[in-house]
């Protein structure tokens, strides 16, 4: 639309979008000029009128093409062959799969229906406590600001960076004064979550285990024994422009809003990342695609702003990418189906964890690579943090039957969550040097040789260089034992 509207054309168009306007006026990094702009040139709210959320079972992967075509938009993360795989079908498109003779079942006739009733009920007023509904950016920007303000000596906010629309990628630091072992750096544990636009129950779960956290330091155990093991550091939010538009333009929004041209918009974030990137078998080239990995690994700001601030942050030992849906605790690789050296070590904090979730609301989540031969995953921000950094990496896929469950799974998804992580970090063991589950007399050969020869890996404390407290704070995490 032109932004030569006459005046009495603003105002109406101004009328017909109030609601998205209201959610729009709440974000925090927009200019008023920002607004004015959308003002002159609203976009609908897309109602999802007549799309159909369908589970189907796909025999070979020219069946799953078959489907994705009509489709488009592929709901199931890591979507396996003989498994259930979501779809969201278009208007029409449900004869057209009739036609294939794939068979499904109807999740959900009309998601216009869902996207009416949920957005009713977020406009209605609030009086709830924050963990009864989603939240947009503002709110959870807000929500920061009030951990702050609650342990101002626990909890400090970050910048990561500027996204591509100039939004704050944002964050917080939670940090107790215990210091590591032998008085190096403590660990850290990176949390970030909401790569995908439309994961509304990542970034709220996100925050309710930090704020479990922040508010059981030194009164609660457990807790207070994370804290003082671990720095823990969050980025709620990193894909905020598609965050941003899932609230105020399009629900089911799952990339960064980069113009691809042809009107088409959005590169994946999770498939942009500078590790295995640009293979067609797990992303795509072409701008339509919803994997699309964009036109160079980092092209996005909102990858590359992360990535510096990761490599500006010493001491990463554990980091996490939230997602939902599915129930998976899902490791390296995304990309190949080659086990990883630390296959032995993923899986062994992967059942630690699983088993603490299900004590939590009786949910299974499966554990293991991220890898399906039905759709690998390249350029994937999991690879990156395990292939790049040596970080030991988990990307949980929270519960739900799709993008849009009940807002009363809120806290119980916070509650699985902070479970197993509570368990990841109780039993956490980096002195397990090799990562083959076990920690023996390997592990200090093998620490030491790499120490001698002052390999990257011998960067005990991730502070960059390898020196005299690498040494000192592995033999003391060594010799406590595991
Ligand atoms: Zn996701």
């Amino acid at each position: 639309m032109s932004r030569r509207c006459s005046l009495p054309l603003v105002i109406l168009l101004a009328s017909l979008t109030a609601p998205a306007l209201a959610q729009h006026a709440f974000d925090p990094a927009r200019s008023p000029a920002d607004d004015t702009s959308i003002l002159l040139a609203p976009e609908p709210y897309k109602t999802y009128r007549g799309y159909s959320l369908v589970r189907a079972v796909v025999r070979d992967h020219a069946e799953f093409n078959r489907v994705l075509a009509i489709s488009g938009d592929c709901w199931t993360h890591t979507p396996r062959l003989e498994q259930p795989v979501d779809f969201l079908i278009p208007p029409g498109g449900l004869d057209a799969l009739r036609a294939l003779g794939v068979s499904f079942d109807i999740i959900v006739p009309d998601m216009g229906d869902v996207v009416a009733a949920e957005r009713a009920r977020l406009n209605s007023p609030q009086t709830r406590g924050w963990y009864d509904d989603y939240k947009n950016l503002q709110a959870i920007s807000d929500k920061v600001d009030e951990l702050v303000a609650l342990r101002p000596n626990l909890v400090s906010r970050f910048n990561v960076g500027p996204s591509l629309e100039n939004r704050t990628i944002f964050g917080f630091r939670i940090d107790s004064p215990t210091p590591g072992p032998a008085g190096t750096i403590k660990p850290v544990i990176y949390i970030h979550s909401t790569q995908h636009a439309r994961e509304w129950l990542a970034p709220v779960t996100t925050m309710y285990v930090a704020e479990q956290l922040i508010a059981g330091y030194a009164s609660d155990p457990d807790a207070t024994a994370f804290l003082d093991k671990f720095t823990v550091m969050v980025v709620p939010v990193v894909n905020v422009d598609g965050y941003v538009y899932s609230w105020t333009t399009q629900r089911y929004w799952r990339k960064n809003r980069r113009d691809n041209g042809n009107g088409n918009f959005g590169v994946d974030l999770n498939r942009n990342w500078g590790f295995a990137w640009g293979s067609d078998n797990g992303s795509s080239g072409s701008g339509s695609s919803e994997v699309y990995r964009g036109t160079a690994p980092f092209s996005e700001p909102e990858t590359a702003v992360m990535r510096d601030h990761v490599l500006a942050t010493p001491g990463i030992a554990i980091a996490l990418d939230v997602h939902t849906y599915g129930q998976y605790l899902l490791s390296p690789w995304g990309y190949t189906a080659t086990p990883p050296a630390a296959l032995p070590f993923f899986n062994k904090y992967g059942k630690i964890m699983q088993a603490a979730i299900k004590s939590a609301h009786n949910k299974t989540f499966t554990y293991g690579p991220c890898y399906t031969t039905l759709y690998p995953v390249s350029g994937g921000n999991l690879d990156w943090w395990y292939g790049d950094r040596n970080v030991m990496m988990w990307s949980p896929e929270l519960r739900g039957g799709s993008f849009a469950p009940p807002p009363t799974d809120i806290i119980p998804s916070g509650q699985e969550i902070y479970a197993g992580l509570l368990a990841l970090a109780k039993t956490f063991c980096r002195a397990d040097y090799n990562h083959d589950a076990f920690m023996n007399g390997n592990d200090y050969d093998d620490f030491v040789v790499d120490w001698i020869g002052a390999l990257p890996a011998a960067d005990y404390d991730r502070n960059g260089f390898v020196n005299a407290d690498d040494f000192d704070a592995f033999v003391v995490e060594f010799e406590q034992g595991c």
